[in-house]
């Protein structure tokens, strides 16, 4: 550990860290677009620009140095990160009202923070793409006009997923993120896993059909044995939304396609919520005790007639542990170990 000073403020700081992360350590925020905690560092939208012992230098990719004097704010910091903001914004989308991110939109807040104004951004507003929307994901949506080549994404897929469906395309003003052949993202090996839409700062990419949720609930997800934590969001009694949970040791935040965007049978009509049994060909609503009692009913008769290796039994990924283990003793103690998990076939 050695000392620095970050705006007359004795930071402790150690070796490899970056003046972002100094400066974050004792709450002062440095503005930035393409940085991610989750990430390796980019440095491409020189949005946190700061004076480190007399020279401009990017925040996040400025190692500390032992007696180093750094300021994050000053008129020549707030000029250059202003043009560099307005540059990302010249040829960006202008309507926010529509957009799946207002107000929950990390280049608005950036631009406010630099303090960007209509009268600059109307000498400098360029020509905005006319890309169509890539809607051919059944998940999310991939607007160009919005996307600020921030390059969250293709770190988010690469580093996080392994998977690194997209990358960038074309050259100079035309740069763009794309798959392989330009092609829909629907034909890419995408696996709509959502951390590259998780991750995005604006509204280039966002999840179809989204409501803001009015409570979240912790929660684990139920699709497998592994058990991320998930926050589910809630609206009234609709699920309507779910993200991994940061803090959980098991999954870090990060879901698979399942756990993000499979939450739809929750709230589906058809969901059963009753035990059925047929009668007279004919599914019926019963009591669980009523369920309950033919199953044992039968599977006692079973044993009795063809002995208890006639039965067996296959558990769910949906289950916990408890319930799964519960399963195997029902069935070991009726004389089998015919069992199995259907994570397994
Ligand atoms: S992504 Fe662009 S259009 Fe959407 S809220 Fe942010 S600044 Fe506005
Ligand atoms: S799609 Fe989003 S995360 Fe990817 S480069 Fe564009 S703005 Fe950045
Ligand atoms: S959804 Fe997942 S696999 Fe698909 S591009 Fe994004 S991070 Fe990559």
């Amino acid at each position: 550990m050695f000392p620095l000073t970050i705006n007359g403020i004795e930071v402790m700081a150690e070796k490899g860290m970056t003046v972002f992360e100094a400066a974050e350590k004792v709450g002062i925020y440095i503005p930035t677009l393409c940085h991610h905690e989750d990430l390796s560092t980019f440095g491409a939208c020189r949005v946190c620009m700061v004076e480190a012992n007399g020279w401009l230098v990017t925040a996040c990719r400025a190692p500390v140095e032992e007696g180093m004097v750094v300021h994050t704010d000053s008129q020549e910091i707030r000029q250059v990160r202003r043009s560099n903001v307005e540059l990302i914004l010249a040829n960006h989308n202008e309507d926010c009202q529509t957009c799946d991110r207002n107000n929950n939109c990390k280049l608005q807040e950036v631009s406010a923070f630099v303090g960007v104004t209509p009268d600059r951004m109307k000498r400098m507003r360029r020509f905005v793409t006319d890309e169509p929307v890539d809607d051919s994901n059944p998940f999310f949506d991939r607007d160009q006009t919005k996307c600020i080549v921030c390059g969250i994404c293709i770190r988010a897929c690469e580093e996080i997923n392994g998977v690194g469906a997209i990358d960038f395309a074309f050259r100079g003003y035309g740069t763009s993120v794309s798959v392989l052949g330009n092609k829909p993202i629907y034909d890419s090996k995408c696996e709509s896993c959502g951390e590259c839409v998780e991750r995005c700062p604006t509204g280039a990419l966002s999840v179809k059909k989204q409501y803001i949720a009015e409570r979240e609930v912790d929660s684990i997800c139920s699709y497998c044995g592994v058990g991320c934590g998930i926050t589910i969001g809630v609206r009234g009694e609709e699920v309507v939304g779910v993200r991994g949970e940061k803090d959980n040791p098991v999954n870090h935040g990060e879901l698979c396609v399942k756990g993000r965007y499979g939450f739809s049978f929750i709230n589906h009509p058809d969901r059963l919520k009753t035990p059925l049994v047929k009668k007279n060909g004919e599914f019926e609503e019963v009591s669980w005790d009523e369920a309950l009692d033919l199953v044992a009913g039968k599977l006692n008769g079973y044993k009795e007639k063809h002995g208890a290796d006639s039965l067996g039994g296959i558990s769910s990924a949906r289950c916990t542990s408890e319930e799964n283990y519960l399963f195997q003793k029902l069935f070991r103690m009726a004389g089998t170990n015919s069992i199995d998990h259907c994570a397994r076939l």
